[in-house]
């Protein structure tokens, strides 16, 4: 690995001012960090001039990739119609009504209306909030806790990382997470027994959820949240039959289920939905990042006509409605989420990312037989290396040597960027890629993962 080299003045001013969110801190000064410029198609470019494919679409939402010229007309157009408006009281803009009806239109399961976030963890919140009001409004107000999954991720706002079952967004900071449940990770090369088979782990998930329900009591839980695939809790991909059992568990006990579709929407799995690619029926949906493809923050939760109209009763009675984000609908990422989603139907981006399917497949089983991976999955256009001590044991690196952040070091400094999730390296590149680029894209994995070896 090379040495770090001095931090640059624009280095130095960045640590000095910014506090970098998921980031080792008390390091940053021996790091440095890595400042981008700019960005067209697939890679970004630092302002040391440095080009990087970006493996992982940023945060798991830049599906268009950079500077396309179709988005960013569109941006300009908005900006100079109305760069802002707000949806309070009966005001409204066309960006907003428009984005919603495209949204009904593509959604996996009958949805009647669309509530607008800035964010995805801000979805989150909503969906619990509007999940309480719902049961307070149809008379049932102890119907109130939720359950999540270990290793979930859904959010870092106080809710939605009480949802989130992974230990760093809990320790250190104090989070009211009464009234939030954790059910088991369905991850089975992990939490699997030995020598259990797949079927009989996922009817091992069902009972053990079951069991939960029935201990705390059906009436008193309002929902289930969980992601199609898990992302940063290590891309968990479900074993098949999962979602059925789980979803017989909680219709047994009206429990509703909320898809948290924030990385898988918009065609990641190889359909519009991760909800479709791993057989959800989802009663409510959230949705953001490739939502505009990540270029304007958004957030949607996307609900049907009878849950909507218990927010109307509800309304009846109490008064005002009293939920919503000053950037909740903003025109300009309203323009951008109607024009992504105009790309990825004109362009046919889905069709892209199954042609593409194959491709990353044999590239992860390739990656699969590296003396450093445990497992290598994938669904769709999105996959994990769980790099292991030990393959035959699965034995997992003491989490002190930090394997994984050092090996998606090795992986940038040959142009590539990746993340670490721990010792899993995520990988989900812009949908947009092409098959040249993605193979380019493995190589540099590859022989990142050789150099850590
Ligand atoms: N839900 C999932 C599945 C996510 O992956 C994320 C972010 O990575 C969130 C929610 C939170 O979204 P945001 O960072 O926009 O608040």
């Amino acid at each position: 690995m090379l040495e770090n080299p001095p931090l640059t003045n624009l280095q130095t001013r960045d640590i000095e001012s910014l506090v970098h969110p998921y980031t080792p801190i008390h390091q940053l000064k021996s790091t440095g960090t890595v400042i981008m410029g700019r960005g067209k198609g697939v890679y970004v470019y630092d302002t040391q001039g440095r080009a990087y494919i970006e493996g992982m679409s940023g945060l798991w939402c830049a599906g268009l990739g950079f500077g396309d010229e179709e988005m960013i007309e569109a941006a300009i157009e908005q900006m100079r119609a109305l760069p802002y408006y707000h949806i309070f009281g009966a005001k409204s803009s066309e960006p907003a009504i428009e984005l919603a009806e495209k949204l009904k239109e593509i959604a996996p399961v009958p949805i009647s209306k669309v509530f607008f976030t800035s964010s995805g963890s801000e979805a989150n919140d909503t969906q619990v909030k509007l999940a309480w009001y719902m049961n307070n409004a149809m008379g049932r107000p102890n119907k109130k806790k939720i359950i999540s999954r270990i290793k979930a991720y859904h959010g870092v706002t106080v809710m939605a990382a009480s949802l989130t079952g992974l230990p760093s967004n809990h320790n250190g900071w104090d989070l009211p997470v009464d009234r939030v449940l954790h059910t088991d990770c369905p991850h089975h090369y992990r939490f699997g027994i030995e020598g259990e088979s797949e079927a009989e782990f996922t009817a091992r998930m069902a009972k053990s959820l079951r069991d939960l329900i029935e201990r705390e009591g059906p009436d008193t839980i309002a929902a289930m949240i969980a992601e199609p695939v898990m992302g940063a809790g290590g891309v968990v991909i479900p074993p098949k039959g999962y979602y059925e059992a789980i979803q017989a568990v909680l219709d047994e006990h009206d429990i509703m289920l909320i898809a948290d579709e924030v990385i898988t929407g918009f065609g990641r799995t190889g359909n519009w939905w991760g909800s479709q690619t791993l057989n959800m029926r989802p009663k409510t949906i959230s949705a953001a990042k490739q939502l505009t493809s990540a270029y304007a923050p958004l957030g949607a939760v996307m609900v049907p006509e009878d849950v909507y109209q218990a927010y109307v009763d509800h309304s009846a009675t109490l008064g005002t409605f009293a939920h919503g984000f000053t950037y909740g609908g903003h025109p300009l990422s309203c323009a951008l989420g109607v024009k992504a989603i105009e790309i990825y139907q004109e362009r046919d981006i889905i069709g892209h990312v199954r042609k593409l399917m194959p491709v990353f497949e044999q590239r992860m089983k390739k990656i699969s037989e590296h003396p450093l991976v445990g497992e290598a999955r994938y669904c769709g256009l999105v996959g994990a290396a769980e790099l292991v001590a030990d393959k035959s044991s699965k034995r997992s690196f003491d989490p002190r040597n930090g394997v994984g952040p050092k090996t998606s070091k090795l992986i940038e400094e040959n142009g590539a960027i990746l993340r670490a999730l721990g010792d899993i390296i995520a990988i989900c590149p812009p949908m947009i890629i092409s098959e040249a680029e993605l193979n380019e894209l493995f190589d540099r994995l590859e022989t990142g993962l050789d150099q850590a070896e």
